[in-house]
Order: C-alpha cells, then sequence, then structure tokens
C-alpha cells in the first residue's frame, strides 16, 4: 500500500534472548487494581466492575532511554505497574483461556500528570491529557512466557533515587491477569502488539527532573531510566 505520506513507524520493545523487537498495537491500562492504592486516592474499590484507560502507543519509552518531563504539569507521578504483551487477542476471551493470549511480561510506569487528573475528576472530563501523554509509558524489555510462565506472585517495586517508593506482591491485585484479558475483551477486540498495564500499588508520589527511577518485578525484568 501507498500513503500519501510518510507512513509512522510501529513503536517497539525489546525482548530478552530475540534481536527481534514486540510491536506495539495500543496500550491498555486498569486503574484502582490493588485496595490500596485505590484508598491513598480516595476511590472506591470495585471488584465487580474494572476501569479501564488507554495510552497512544508511540508513548513507550524504552528500558534505558531518558525520560522528557512533560509539559503544562508540575505534579508529575510514577506509578509501577506489571506489563503484559499480547501475542493473540480476540473478543469475549474466557478467563481459562485468557493467558494462552499472552506473549511475554515486563515491568512499565503508568506516568501521569496527576494534577490534571484530579482537575479533570473534578469537572467529569477524560483522562487522556493526564495519562495518554508524549512518553508517557516507560517500559522494560519483555522476557517471554515460554522462558519464565505466568508469574502469579512476584514482588513489584519502584525505587527513586534509591529510596523506596512503591513494593507489592502481584497476588495483590484485584483483577489477575487472565480476569483483566476478559474484561478488556468485553469491551475491545484484542489483538497481537497490545500491551497491558496491570495497576500500581500504593505509594504513588512526585518524580523531578534529574530522578533516577528503578522499576522491578522480581524474577521478571527491571527498568532504569532518568527524568531529564
Ligand atoms: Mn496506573
Amino acid at each position: 500500500m501507498s500513503f500519501v505520506i510518510t507512513a509512522p513507524g510501529t513503536p517497539g520493545i525489546a525482548v530478552a534472548g530475540s534481536d527481534a523487537r514486540f510491536p506495539v498495537r495500543r496500550i491498555y491500562c486498569i486503574g484502582r487494581n490493588y485496595a490500596e492504592h485505590a484508598k491513598e486516592m480516595g476511590a472506591t474499590i470495585e471488584r465487580s466492575q474494572p476501569m479501564f484507560f488507554m495510552k497512544p502507543a508511540d508513548a513507550i519509552v524504552v528500558d534505558g532511554a531518558d525520560i522528557p518531563y512533560p509539559s503544562a504539569t508540575t505534579e508529575l507521578h510514577h506509578e509501577v505497574e506489571m506489563i503484559v504483551a499480547l501475542a493473540r487477542g480476540g473478543r469475549d476471551i474466557a478467563r481459562e483461556r485468557a493467558l494462552d493470549c499472552v506473549f511475554g511480561y515486563g515491568v512499565g510506569l503508568d506516568l501521569t500528570r496527576r494534577d490534571l487528573q484530579a482537575a479533570a475528576k473534578a469537572k467529569g472530563h477524560p483522562w487522556d491529557a493526564a495519562k495518554g501523554f508524549d512518553a508517557s509509558a516507560p517500559v522494560s524489555t519483555l522476557r517471554r512466557v515460554e522462558d519464565i510462565g505466568h508469574p502469579r506472585t512476584a514482588q513489584l517495586g519502584l525505587d527513586v533515587n534509591g529510596e523506596r517508593r512503591q513494593q507489592t506482591d502481584i497476588a495483590e491485585m484485584i483483577f489477575d491477569v487472565a480476569a483483566i484479558i476478559h474484561e478488556l475483551s468485553k469491551l475491545w477486540t484484542l489483538a497481537s502488539g497490545d500491551l497491558v498495564f496491570t495497576g500500581t500499588p500504593a505509594g504513588v508520589a512526585m518524580l523531578r527532573r534529574n530522578d533516577h527511577v528503578h522499576a522491578w518485578l522480581e524474577g521478571v525484568a527491571d527498568l532504569e531510566a532518568r527524568v531529564i
């Protein structure tokens, strides 16, 4: 197919043990998926109805690259999250079949302009400017399911300038990976290349220029970056 202007490229994430990259199609995120974080945000914990939002695929920042401090905010917040990369998708995927869709896992940051989010919440406006901005999705190298299986319990955490900010076990998620894929597939047709941010534990806080971040998911992946 020919295009009238140069077609944009496909954002790609490094994969451990491979020279090839994982192509990103869409980025789905679940909100309020750890009870302690929902509590710190003053949100009610909804165990029957998950809350989803999206980021653009080209918002990814690969491991080792700098994170540019975004425009239009004085309250950039970190949210460390396990990420799930899909090799296949579909609609109305049964919970029991959902993990068959997973290509691999990693760790990422759901960066948030918290001031814009608070303003949007107050007015009932959408979250796009608070969540889906440029470079709002730093991600680690991915690990393949064939290499590590499906992590069900593992420590997830974030250190900023060597100081622990967030830590939990992924077993504390309200909706686990299979449940998230099942719920997403009722709302969208999932496909290969989709990436899912699975929610953050308590401890979200400010990032500033020159901060060094180290996000980690035990036995799976690390992500290191500097905010510039
Ligand atoms: Mn989040």
